[in-house]
């Protein structure tokens, strides 16, 4: 288990490190009612670090499964103005936001896909001003995990250890076991900050994705793209870390310019249900037919939210020697999983992976390339055997990944 000095460790680095609050900064944290231990944690880490204030959100899947069962569905697909405006709140006051994502990942499995993403979508639309917001970097957010007795049990079924055992892979992937985890985050970040550079430099227009069990998918990258990793630069220029863990190096594909088809290689848990052994064909960067073996109506959901949610916002890289990936774990949760994987994304592109991002309207990002959507799902492609050829503009090219690993 995460507990005693450990637990407040981990607190504080998700404080200095994930979302390196400022003294006199507003803190929000949403976290799951099992985990109250970890929400005083990091509600005393913030204070220490000089929070103004420090509000917990609490997440509850139990009481969710009430509402999704018995509640009127016009008034779940209502969003109150009180609830916009107490997110809209956070940035307006330049609050640190911390999400802690530690689901049930089949929390929702008997109830109907078309409930859950009549609600996702009525969610997603009422809060599309906060998280374009979030996503620009307009607040410093970090999303982290701490196990839960549900989530343990669906990673290793029928162990007692369940929880013991989670708990030591989400140590390794924090890199708490080892000294100091603040340095050995550092070294990490450097790492990942040359493997970057030299992707901005090599200024591909191409990236051609291919598997033995089927993947063969170019995928362009948007104009002015910009390969980002680990630390990224908020509005108020102060440095904060999105996701923790992260391995992965990140930019925008180009909205109109995928071609071909795309193999899972990882179920993918999303709003409480999963879908597995998936594939997707894309022409002119639109998704023209799909197909599931698990969750097919969960797909099918997600890939008609909205017009953004057929195209791609997301391309990350990731090492099949990542710790996670070497761990052998299937986590399914997406802030390991997409660790362990190259991936893609559904949805809308992050406004900081375009060159002044941030400052252009979502008219202009677009005729750059990047996609806007109310959703960004992530899911994992990258195979063991999984190769990635960068293609420039004169055609030339060079091999990125080799039998799933890095070669550059
Ligand atoms: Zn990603
Ligand atoms: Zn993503």
């Amino acid at each position: 288990m995460i507990k005693g000095k450990v637990l407040s460790d981990y607190a504080k680095l998700i404080i200095k490190v994930g979302v390196n609050l400022q003294k006199g900064q507003g803190l929000e944290i949403s976290c799951p009612t099992q985990k109250r231990d970890f929400a005083l944690a990091l509600t005393k880490a913030g204070y220490n670090a000089g929070a103004s204030i420090v509000r917990v959100r609490w997440q509850d899947q139990e009481l969710d499964k009430l509402s999704y069962t018995y509640a009127d569905i016009s008034e779940l697909c209502h969003l109150p103005k009180w609830l916009i405006d107490s997110k809209n709140y956070l940035v307006e006051k330049n609050f640190c936001y911390v999400a802690v994502s530690a689901d049930d990942p089949e929390a929702f499995k008997n109830i109907p896909a078309e409930k859950l993403f009549a609600v996702s979508k009525a969610r997603a639309k009422a809060l599309k001003k906060f998280s374009d917001n979030m996503m620009a970097n307009a607040i410093r957010w970090c999303v982290v995990s701490v196990p839960t007795l549900a989530w343990a049990k669906k990673v290793f079924p029928n162990n007692k250890n369940a929880v013991k055992l989670l708990s030591e892979q989400i140590e390794n992937a924090m890199r708490l076991n080892q000294e100091n985890p603040s340095t050995a985050w550092q070294k990490h970040i450097a790492v990942l900050n040359s493997r970057a550079k030299f992707l901005n430099d090599a200024e591909f227009e191409y990236l051609h994705f291919k598997s033995s069990n089927g993947t063969d998918l170019m995928v362009g990258l948007a104009e002015n793209h910009v390969w980002t990793s680990a630390l990224e630069k908020a509005k108020d220029g102060v440095y904060f870390m999105a996701n923790m863990p992260t391995e992965e190096i990140f930019t925008a594909p180009h909205r109109e310019r995928v071609f071909g088809i795309l193999k899972s290689a990882m179920p993918l848990c999303s709003n409480g249900q999963i879908i597995d052994e998936f594939s997707i064909t894309f022409k002119d960067g639109k998704i023209v037919d799909y197909s599931a073996k698990k969750g097919y109506e969960a797909l099918k959901g997600l890939i008609n939210t909205d017009s953004g949610t057929k195209r791609l916002g997301e391309v990350a890289l990731i090492g099949k020697n990542s710790p996670i990936a070497k761990s052998n774990v299937l986590f399914y949760n997406t802030l390991f999983d997409e660790n362990a994987s190259c991936h893609l994304a559904i949805g809308k592109a992050y406004p900081t992976t375009i060159k002044n991002g941030d400052k252009l309207s979502i008219k202009e990002l677009e005729k750059l390339g990047a996609n806007d959507s109310r959703e960004h799902e992530d899911f994992m492609i990258g195979t063991p055997d999984l190769s990635v050829v960068g293609i420039k503009k004169d055609k030339s090219t060079i091999t990125l990944f080799s039998d799933g690993e890095w070669v550059i």
